[in-house]
C-alpha cells in the first residue's frame, strides 16, 4: 500500500502548489464562506449554476496545505454536475473522512477524491479537508433559495 501512498501524496502536493480554479467569479451566482478557526484556514466558494448544473466553480482564500488540495479537487470534481450530484458526492466524501456510518464508502463516484482517505487518521485535518466541502453546500443552499427580483 505504500506506493499507493506516495501517489495520493504527490497528487495532494501538486493541487497544494498548483490549485485549480483558484480565482473569483464575479457576478452573478452564489458564494460562501468558510473558516475553519482550529487551523486557520479561510476561503471562498464561487459557484455558477446553469440549468441545474454547476457550470462553473472556483475558490479564494487562505489555508493550509490539506484545505487547499481538497478546496482544489473538489472545483474540478463538480464542474458540470448536477446540485444532486454535487449534493451526493458531499456526502459521500463527508462519509469517506468521518466514517461514522455504516456502510461502505463510493469510492467508484468519489474517483479522484479517494486519496484523502488518510486524511482520517489524524483528525484534526479532517476538519481541513471538509471545508471546502461544507463551504460549496451552503453556497448550493443560497443558490436553492428563491430568487428575489425586489
Ligand atoms: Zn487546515
Amino acid at each position: 500500500m505504500s506506493d499507493l501512498r506516495d501517489l495520493y501524496q504527490e497528487l495532494i502536493l501538486d493541487h497544494t502548489k498548483k490549485p485549480r480554479n483558484f480565482r473569483k467569479i464575479e457576478g452573478v451566482g452564489s458564494k460562501a464562506d468558510g473558516h475553519n478557526p482550529l487551523c486557520g484556514d479561510k476561503i471562498t466558494v464561487f459557484l455558477m449554476i446553469d440549468k441545474g448544473i454547476v457550470s462553473d466553480i472556483s475558490f479564494h482564500g487562505s489555508g493550509c496545505a490539506i484545505s487547499t488540495a481538497s478546496a482544489s479537487m473538489m472545483t474540478e470534481s463538480l464542474k458540470g454536475k448536477t446540485i444532486a450530484e454535487a449534493k451526493t458526492l458531499f456526502r459521500h466524501f463527508h462519509k469517506m473522512l468521518t466514517g461514522n456510518s455504516e456502510g461502505q464508502v463510493d469510492s467508484e463516484s468519489l474517483g479522484k477524491l479517494v486519496v484523502f482517505t488518510g486524511v482520517k487518521e489524524f483528525p484534526v485535518r479532517v476538519k481541513c479537508a471538509t471545508l471546502a466541502w461544507h463551504t460549496m453546500n451552503a453556497a448550493l443552499e443560497h443558490q436553492e433559495e428563491p430568487v428575489s427580483t425586489e
